[in-house]
C-alpha cells in the first residue's frame, strides 16, 4: 500500500533514470506527484449524433453493437464495428489500428473520439477513450524526460491507493465560506474531472489552495521579521524638523505621511521591513535621506543600494549636496565595484570604525567583507531591479538592519501584496507641486527632422535633451555602435552646444564626469543607451527622445520617460518608431495616452494578457502553478486576508483543524523556491 509521504520510486516503472528526471519537476514524493495537476484539458466533446454536425471531431459514448471487423482498404487496413448510441446506430471506421479489434467486445461499453460523417452516420475514429472516464483529456505539463502520457499513468497508479487519505490544507470553516472542495475532490477532479464544470471548479480550489498556502508563508515570514528584535533608533526629531527646513524645497503631505510611517518602525525595538512605492519622479530620494539622517542621528550607519553605477553615484553626491546645504557635516561614501584596492580598503576601514555615516553603493555593497560599526538601516533603491536573494542577503550582512525598498513598481499596485506580501508598504500616489505633465508624442522615423528642430528651439531656450537608443539584440557592441553613430549625427545637428555620449562600455569615472557635466549643464545633450533608465535625476533636463521607441517594453519607456518632467520647466517625450505590430503599436499609444504609471502597468497587463506577465523576474511577482495571480486577483485578496485572520488567532498552528495545514508547511518551507 502506497501513502502519501511514500518516495515516487515506489511505484512501477520508477527507476533510478525516471526518478531523476521526476525530480526535475519537483515531484519527489508521491504527494508531489498527486499534487502535480494538468495545466489544460482537452475537451473531447462528447454528444450524440443528433446533436453533431457533419465533419465535426466528436467523443461517441455507447455499447459495441456489431463485431469488430478488420479488412483491407487500398494500402491501408480498417478495422469496422457499429456502435449504439442511445438509439441511433453509427458505424465507426479505424484505419491502421488493427489492435483496436482486440480490445473490443459486442456488448462492451466504448468512447471513441472521431470525426463524424452525418449522410453516412458514420464515425471515422482517432482514439479510443476511457470509456469509464469522460470525454475530457488532462493534459499535463511533461518534460523532454518524462511524457504527459507517463505522468497520466503513474498519477493513476497512485491514486488508486492514496484515495481518499488527503488531508486538507485550507481550514474548514474557509473551505465552507467559499465553497471549496476539499482536497481529496479536489485531487480527484483535478485529474479525473467527469465533466468541464467539475475540471473547473476543482481548479478554482486549487488556486486558492495554492495562493492561501503562499500567503501563510508570507504572514508566517513577516511575523518572524517582526518578532525579530531590531534596533530602536532613538533618533534626534529636532535634527530631523532643521534638516527638513533646509531642503530646497517643501515636503508634500504625501512624503510627510510616508516619513512618518517609517520614523515609527524605526523607533520601535523591532525590525522594519517596508516597502515605499511611488511613481517615478515622486520624490522617494528624499523620503530615503530623511530615514538616514535618523538613523545617523541615532548614532547609527546607514546603507543605500541601488542597481546601477549611474544611479549609485548619483544618490552619492545628491545625498552629499543636500546635507551640505543643510550645514549638516555626515560623511557619505560611494562603494561600487570599480574602486581600486587600497581605496576600496581604506573605506571599509572607516566603515568597520564607524567615520562612514552613510555609504551608498551597488550589488558591491553586498560583498562579505563589507562590515559595518553598527548599521541600523538599509535602503534599497529600484528594488524590483534587485532579487528576493539579494534582498534577503543584505538582511543577513551581520546585523539585521531596519529595511526600507523603494519601488516605482512596474506592476498594479494591487499586485503588490503578491511581490511584496511579507513587507509593510507606504504609497506616494501624489507628484510634487508645480509639475507640469510631460506631453508625449509619436512621431514615425521620417519625422526625425521635425523632432530635432524641435528640440533645437528648446534648447535654444534653455532646455536640456536626453536622446537615448535601444538595445540591439542584446548585443552591447551593436548597442554601443548605434549609440556612437546617433551623437556623431547630433554633433553634426548642434555644432554650437556640448554633447555626451554615455553607454555600458565607460568606465564609472567616464561615466562620473559625463553626469556631473550633464547635470551642470555643461552637456547640453546625452545621448545613452538604456544606461540611464532607472533613477536619473536632472531637473533642467526636459526632452527625452526615443529612438526605435517600438523596442522597448511599456516599463522601460515609463521609466525612461520619468528622467523628464521632474523640474518645473514644460517637458516633452518624443517616442519615433515605426511599429510593425498591433502590440507594439497599442503599446505607443498608451505612452501617449496616459502619464500614470500605475495605468501603464494595468494597460501593460492587458496588452500582454496574463501568461507572460511582465516578465516575472522584473516585477517579482512569482509564479504558481494553477492559479494567475492577475486573473484571480481577488482571489488572491482573499487568501491573504484569511491567512491574516488565521495567523492571528492565538494557538492557531496547535488546533487540530490545522495540523495539516501547519505540517505541510514545515516539510515545504525549506524548499520553497520563493524564498530559498
Ligand atoms: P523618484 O521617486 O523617481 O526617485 P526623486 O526622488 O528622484 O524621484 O525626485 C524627483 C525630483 O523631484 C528630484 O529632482 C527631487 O529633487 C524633486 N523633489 C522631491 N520632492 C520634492 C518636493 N516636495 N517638491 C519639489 N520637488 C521635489
Ligand atoms: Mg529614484
Amino acid at each position: 500500500m502506497i501513502i502519501l509521504a511514500d518516495n515516487v520510486n515506489v511505484l512501477p516503472g520508477v527507476g533510478p533514470k525516471r526518478l531523476e528526471a521526476l525530480h526535475e519537476l519537483d515531484i519527489f514524493t508521491i504527494e508531489d506527484l498527486i499534487s502535480y495537476f494538468p495545466f489544460r484539458y482537452e475537451d473531447l466533446g462528447e454528444r450524440l449524433p443528433s446533436e453533431t454536425l457533419d465533419g465535426e471531431k466528436v467523443t461517441f459514448k455507447g455499447i459495441v453493437s456489431t463485431p469488430p471487423v478488420v479488412s483491407r482498404f487500398g494500402k491501408k487496413n480498417q478495422t469496422r464495428f457499429g456502435l449504439l448510441i442511445d438509439h441511433e446506430n453509427v458505424r465507426v471506421t479505424f484505419f491502421n489500428q488493427p489492435w483496436i479489434a482486440q480490445n473490443i467486445d459486442v456488448g462492451q461499453e466504448a468512447a471513441i473520439y472521431g470525426t463524424y460523417n452525418a449522410a453516412k452516420a458514420a464515425l471515422t475514429g482517432m482514439k479510443m477513450i476511457n470509456a469509464s472516464a469522460d470525454a475530457l483529456d488532462p493534459i499535463y505539463p511533461a518534460s523532454k524526460q518524462v511524457s504527459g502520457k507517463t505522468i497520466r499513468h503513474l498519477v493513476e497508479l497512485a491514486w488508486a491507493d492514496v484515495r481518499g487519505t488527503v488531508d486538507s490544507l485550507v481550514p474548514e470553516n474557509i473551505r465552507t465560506k467559499y465553497r471549496l472542495l476539499d482536497r481529496n475532490q479536489q485531487i480527484e477532479n483535478m485529474h479525473f474531472p467527469p465533466d468541464m464544470p467539475a475540471a473547473k471548479a476543482a481548479r478554482r480550489s486549487s488556486a486558492f489552495e495554492e495562493f492561501f498556502v503562499f500567503q501563510m508563508r508570507l504572514q508566517l515570514l513577516k511575523l518572524a521579521d517582526q518578532n525579530f528584535a531590531g534596533e530602536a533608533v532613538n533618533y534626534d526629531s529636532e535634527a530631523l524638523r532643521a534638516f527638513e527646513n533646509q531642503l530646497p524645497y517643501t515636503l508634500t503631505s504625501v512624503q510627510h505621511k510616508v516619513i512618518d510611517e517609517i520614523l515609527q518602525d524605526q523607533k520601535r525595538p523591532r525590525h522594519m521591513n517596508r516597502l515605499l512605492q511611488g511613481d517615478v519622479g515622486s520624490g522617494k530620494t528624499v523620503v530615503a535621506a530623511m530615514a538616514m539622517y535618523a538613523a545617523v542621528t541615532g548614532g547609527l550607519q546607514a546603507v543605500m543600494m541601488a542597481p546601477t553605477e549611474i544611479l549609485a553615484q548619483q544618490h552619492a553626491i545628491n545625498l552629499s549636496q543636500l546635507f551640505d546645504n543643510a550645514g549638516l557635516s555626515l560623511r557619505i561614501e560611494l562603494l561600487t565595484s570599480g574602486l581600486k584596492v587600497t581605496a576600496r580598503r581604506q573605506l571599509l576601514a572607516d566603515l568597520v570604525s564607524g567615520e562612514i555615516d552613510i555609504i551608498v553603493g551597488t550589488h558591491a555593497l553586498l560583498q562579505p567583507d563589507v562590515a559595518f560599526h553598527h548599521l541600523g538601516l538599509a535602503v534599497i533603491d529600484e528594488q524590483h531591479r534587485f532579487g528576493v536573494n539579494q534582498r534577503a542577503k543584505l538582511r543577513e550582512n551581520g546585523v539585521n538592519p531596519d529595511i526600507l525598498a523603494m519601488t516605482a513598481t512596474p506592476i498594479p499596485r494591487t499586485l503588490s501584496i503578491t511581490a511584496y506580501g511579507e513587507m509593510d508598504v507606504s504609497v506616494i500616489d501624489q507628484l510634487p507641486s508645480g509639475r507640469k505633465t510631460i506631453q508625449t508624442t509619436r512621431l514615425s522615423h521620417n519625422q526625425l527632422d521635425q523632432a530635432i528642430s524641435f528640440v533645437k528651439t528648446q534648447i535654444d531656450d534653455g532646455a536640456q535633451a536626453y536622446i537615448v537608443t535601444p538595445l540591439i539584440e542584446e548585443s552591447e557592441t551593436l548597442d554601443v555602435q548605434n549609440a556612437t553613430a546617433m551623437y556623431e549625427t547630433m554633433q553634426l545637428e548642434f555644432p554650437q552646444y556640448s554633447i555626451g555620449l554615455l553607454h555600458g562600455r565607460l568606465s564609472n569615472e567616464e561615466k562620473k564626469v559625463l553626469m556631473a557635466d550633464f547635470k551642470a549643464n555643461r552637456i547640453q545633450i546625452l545621448v545613452a543607451t538604456t544606461v540611464i533608465e532607472v533613477g536619473v535625476d536632472v531637473p533642467n533636463a526636459s526632452i527625452m527622445l526615443i529612438l526605435d521607441a517600438d523596442r522597448f517594453g511599456l516599463a522601460q519607456l515609463h521609466q525612461l520617460r520619468g528622467r523628464v518632467g521632474r523640474g518645473t520647466r514644460q517637458s516633452y517625450t518624443m517616442l519615433i518608431a515605426d511599429p510593425k505590430t498591433d502590440y507594439g503599436t497599442a503599446r505607443l499609444d498608451a505612452m501617449v495616452e496616459t502619464t500614470d504609471g500605475f495605468v501603464l502597468a494595468q494597460r501593460d497587463l492587458e496588452l500582454r494578457g496574463s501568461g507572460d506577465i511582465l516578465g516575472t523576474k522584473q516585477s517579482g511577482v512569482p509564479e504558481f502553478a494553477v492559479g494567475d495571480p492577475i486573473k484571480d486577483l481577488t482571489m488572491m485578496e482573499i487568501a491573504q486576508q484569511e491567512a491574516i485572520t488565521l495567523v492571528s488567532q492565538d494557538d492557531w498552528d496547535q488546533h487540530p483543524d490545522n495540523q495539516a495545514l501547519v505540517d505541510y508547511l514545515s516539510r515545504t518551507m525549506a524548499r520553497y523556491r520563493h524564498f530559498d
